[in-house]
């Protein structure tokens, strides 16, 4: 199947979702969809570009560069994976958006590349409210401070937080880790009021319970573009 057709089926029912889980918690903002493309070939972002979906996610440089290189503007480039701060230079000139800004080190690496290039970066701050020790991400203890840290370095704008949910179909865990960053982040703004209020946060498997949380863009690969080949 086209990734055209695949786009075009499976659009309209996670909008549908998205807009009920809007309406169970009464929000009356708008959720972004970033449609994750990793995995998938360039054909795959022309088809969510197409579609009006406007953005990209990628968790990997070598792959966003090779389809940047193919495809260039097309769509908002956004980078949701785990990032070595030995490509941080190389990362800056390829993301619009990094969403995995997971630690001290890093955020100062980008920092300093992006006044260097006279850029701001967009950024998510990556935290692990889940406890699990195999994610990555600032713990929510030292968030606050941290992220205000982060937020007074020229170069970088913080939109908001970014998590992920253990890997599991129980709701209440899925539940009680997106509270968490939301009651985090509310922490974050009262230690950094120039930031942004955005989180984000649900992949397929979650993400109307993130919505319900609070979420402001989920990162949605499968459930949009059916399995990956790698
Ligand atoms: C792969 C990935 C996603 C999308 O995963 P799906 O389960 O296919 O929706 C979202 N966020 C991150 C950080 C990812 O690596």
């Amino acid at each position: 199947m086209t990734y055209e057709r695949r786009v075009a089926e499976s659009l309209p029912r996670v909008r549908d979702r998205i807009a009920a889980a809007l309406a169970r918690t009464g929000r009356t903002d708008d959720v972004i969809i970033l449609p994750v493309t990793k995995g998938h070939p360039a054909a795959a972002v022309r088809a969510v570009a197409a579609a009006g979906l406007g953005r990209a996610g990628e968790n990997r440089v070598q792959e966003l560069e090779s389809k940047r290189s193919e495809l260039g503007g097309l769509v908002e480039w956004h980078l949701i994976g785990h990032l070595q701060r030995n490509k941080a230079r190389r990362a800056l000139a390829l993301s619009d958006v990094i969403h995995s800004l997971d630690s001290v080190r890093l955020a100062d690496e980008l920092a300093r590349e992006a006044e260097r290039a006279g850029t701001t970066l967009r950024v998510y701050v990556q935290v692990n409210v889940s406890g699990e020790a195999t994610k990555g991400g600032f713990e929510p203890e030292e968030a606050p401070a941290e992220v205000a840290r982060i937020a007074g370095l020229p170069g970088l704008a913080v939109e908001g937080l970014m998590t992920m949910a253990p890997f599991t179909d129980d709701l209440a865990v899925q539940r009680k880790t997106f509270a968490a960053a939301r009651s985090l982040l509310e922490q974050c703004a009262a230690a950094a009021p120039e930031i942004g209020r955005g989180l984000s946060m649900g992949m397929s498997n979650d993400y109307e319970v993130a919505v319900e949380e609070g979420s402001t863009i989920v990162r949605l690969g499968t459930v949009l573009l059916g399995e990956r080949s790698t």
